[in-house]
Order: structure tokens, then C-alpha cells, then sequence
């Protein structure tokens, strides 16, 4: 009898811990670190943009942090917005500013979320340009002008109208969709 009881009681206690550290990964995953971070539900004032890379830590996911703050680059294929096709607003993830909309994402199929153009134009305000020539490389790197998290790069092989390709990490951005404003 004790054994038979063991057998069903000692699975159980198994699987509650398997329980347990699942809760755990979610804890560091995009999903938590969203709870924590509040440019996730929207756009942080001036005066609530961290400065110091401490405060970025206790705000973004250690991959968020990387590429956002370190200039990191996830790997192709595997972000959270590569191949998203939900129409919306991708804000940054540091910030919770407006930087790309779904009607300027095409399927560039390079393994990253890709745009033709910023929220407000090739020229707007948003996004600052840099040139970079890490990696042996001469390529433009593009951030959020306003708090600085690095986004990713623009290239010039990108479709009509503007002929460009801003080759975005999904780990820099968060995406707001339409329906969620009762539309
Ligand atoms: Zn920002």
C-alpha cells in the first residue's frame, strides 16, 4: 500500500515542480519581463526613461537588454515579429514610442521584421541613422532618437515606395494590435 501510494503521490509532487519552473522560464521570457516593463503598455513620460543600464536590467528580458542597449543582434528566424502579419503599432521596447506601422512591414524573408519606411517617413523624427562599420562592414544602423535602444539596420534593397529595408530585432520593439482598442 505505501508503495502504491508513492506511486501516485510521488508523480504528482514531480509534476507540480515541472509546474513550478515553467512558471519560472515565464517569469524571464518577453511575457514577465512585459508586467515589469512598463514602455510595454505604452508610451513612458520623459522624466520615466531609465539611464543607467541598472535600470534598463530590472526592465528588459537579458535578450531585450542585449540587442536593445548592447546593440545585440538576435538571431534570424527566431524573434518574436519576423513573420507577423497582425495589423498594429510596433512601439520600442525601451520607451513605448511609435516607431513602425504593420502597413509599411513586408515580407523581406531575411529572418527579421522588415519595413519600408518609419511611422512618420523616411525623414520623420523617430528614427536616428548611424553609421556603422562594425563586422568589416559599412551599414547604417538605425535606433529610437529618442531614448537611443538600437533597432537594427537600414538597407537600400527594400521594395517601392522608398526602395529602403529597415531590418528591425523583434527583441527592440513591442507590438500594439488594432483590435485591442475595441476597433
Ligand atoms: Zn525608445
Amino acid at each position: 500500500m505505501k508503495r502504491l501510494l508513492s506511486a501516485i503521490v510521488f508523480p504528482a509532487i514531480l509534476s507540480l515542480g515541472v509546474l513550478q519552473v515553467s512558471d519560472a522560464e515565464d517569469a524571464g521570457s518577453s511575457g514577465s519581463g512585459a508586467a515589469k516593463n512598463p514602455a510595454v503598455a505604452g508610451r513612458l513620460a520623459d522624466d520615466a526613461i531609465p539611464k543607467t543600464d541598472a535600470e534598463w536590467k530590472r526592465r528588459l528580458t537579458p535578450e531585450q537588454f542585449e540587442v536593445a542597449r548592447k546593440k545585440g543582434t538576435e538571431r534570424a528566424f527566431t524573434g518574436k515579429y519576423w513573420n507577423t502579419k497582425t495589423s498594429g503599432t510596433y512601439r520600442c521596447i525601451c520607451c513605448g514610442e511609435p516607431l513602425f506601422a504593420s502597413g509599411e512591414k513586408f515580407d523581406s524573408g531575411c529572418g527579421w521584421p522588415s519595413f519600408f519606411a518609419p511611422i512618420d517617413g523616411v525623414k520623420g523624427k523617430t528614427i536616428a541613422e548611424h553609421e556603422d562599420r562594425s563586422h568589416f562592414m559599412l551599414r547604417t544602423e538605425v535606433t529610437c532618437r529618442r531614448c537611443g535602444a538600437h533597432l537594427g539596420h537600414v538597407f537600400d534593397d527594400g521594395p517601392p515606395p522608398t526602395g529602403l529595408r529597415y531590418c528591425i530585432n523583434s527583441a527592440s520593439i513591442t507590438l500594439d494590435p488594432d483590435e485591442k482598442d475595441g476597433k
